[in-house]
């Protein structure tokens, strides 16, 4: 007999990004002006039309459980999706929908990996992909990006090893923005077909490209890249529906069905309400994201713009998503010695949250989320400018 905790479950650190954003609404709730620059998550409402849907829902007491893999008309509102927008088929088998993109993706990696398998991961990354493999039993195989966090295909194939199950590819990218250039997503995916390992696109910022960029689908390059490519995405920051927890998953029919078997035995169907609006925000009008695309743009460039004009902060331009991810190493010293101890002095003393990158695989770098009003980050950004300036006074 042992009362001894699960080891994984006991030294696994928990979210940042959940953790600073439960700080600092709770510094707020506590009376402080804190400006909120943590987590990624569009300041904007969900869409009314969909807001509708979802009362209309609760109105119709769609409240029951609901197939544990999604309700059929929301898996033919996202295959309709996937055809109309990313030029993919599907059939209903080979879609499932989970709760937020983020257990799509814990569902992906319980249903592929065996104990030791191997997952390359291109970083700077999402904090959750490297803790999502270590819980499914496998290792996180990192492959440094360069100094414009661009992937290098030629990088990816060295670390390729007997093990590799499955590489991670994020473009738009959380935290950096930047965009994996179609040549190198292109030799990757010719990597993955010849060695025979899975693609995990999680194309949760498909719509947050700017600048003329155009949004490439993993799957879409061809059948074959297609067959072992695990196409992920959400409502989440399209529509404005964190809160609603609605992700999905296309991909081969047997991944599927095995992520499938998990969910029905972990979760079982995510929520009836939200799958009801969640195929209005599919299938209803559009007009929300143009518009919300366009003021993350806006922002993109202030942000762009200013950041780069505090002595000591570098910023590549952000391609995509809404993080900016700068250099900050230019004002490290005695007393501030890396990411961690620069976003703790940013809160305590300019009241503003921001994210450390040595979660995301640089101590060098933080994370600041632009999905916050044009008032807040001119603020933010003047008050990051000060704490800065008195950094080493
Ligand atoms: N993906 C968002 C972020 O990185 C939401 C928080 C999370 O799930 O980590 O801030």
């Amino acid at each position: 007999m042992s009362r001894e905790l699960n080891k994984v479950a006991v030294t696994i650190p928990p979210s940042s990004t959940m953790a600073i954003n439960a700080k600092a609404n709770q510094m707020i709730a506590d009376g402080e002006n804190i400006l909120k620059f943590g987590i990624g998550e569009p300041d904007f409402n969900t869409p009314e039309n969909v807001k509708a849907a979802g009362k209309k829902a609760i109105d119709d007491n769609r409240s029951k459980y609901t197939p544990a893999a999604g309700i059929p008309a929301l898996k033919n509102a996202i295959i309709e999706k996937l055809k109309r927008e990313n030029g993919l088929e599907y059939t209903p088998k080979e879609v499932i929908v989970s709760n937020g993109g983020k257990h799509s993706l814990y569902n992906i990696m319980i249903a592929l990996l065996n104990p030791g398998d191997e997952v390359i991961i291109p970083i700077p990354a999402w904090i959750s992909y490297k803790e999502q493999v270590t819980l499914a039993g496998g290792k996180s195989v990192f492959v440094e990006t360069d100094e414009a966090f661009k992937i290098s295909a030629e990088k990816v194939a060295e670390s390729v090893s007997e093990r590799t199950k499955a590489i991670i590819i994020n473009s738009p990218s959380n935290p950096t923005g930047a965009t994996i250039e179609e040549s190198e997503l292109r030799a990757i995916a010719e990597l993955a077909v010849e060695k025979g390992f899975y693609i995990i696109s999680d194309e949760v910022y498909e719509k947050f490209v700017y600048g003329g960029r155009k949004f490439i689908s993993t799957a879409s390059l061809s059948e074959e890249v297609k067959e072992l490519t695990l196409t992920c995405n959400a409502v989440s920051k399209t529509y404005a529906m964190t809160g609603w927890r609605i992700g999905y998953t296309a991909g081969n029919e047997a991944v599927i069905k095995a992520m499938g078997n998990v969910q029905s035995h972990s979760t079982s169907n995510p929520c009836s309400i939200a799958q009801y609006a969640a195929i209005e925000a599919f299938n209803g009008q559009q007009n929300s994201v143009g518009e919300m695309i366009k003021q993350f743009d806006d922002r993109r460039q202030y942000v762009f713009k200013h950041l780069n004009e505090i002595e000591g902060i570098k910023l590549v331009e952000p391609e995509g998503a809404f993080y900016a991810f700068p250099d900050v190493s230019g004002v490290f010293n005695e007393k501030v010695k890396g990411s961690v101890e620069f976003c703790d002095l940013m809160l305590q003393e300019a009241k503003v949250a921001l994210v450390p990158g040595k979660d995301f695989g640089s101590d060098n770098h933080i994370r600041f989320s632009y999905a916050s009003s044009m008032d807040d980050i001119k603020e933010g950004i003047e008050r990051i400018s000060e704490a800065v300036g008195m950094i080493g006074k």
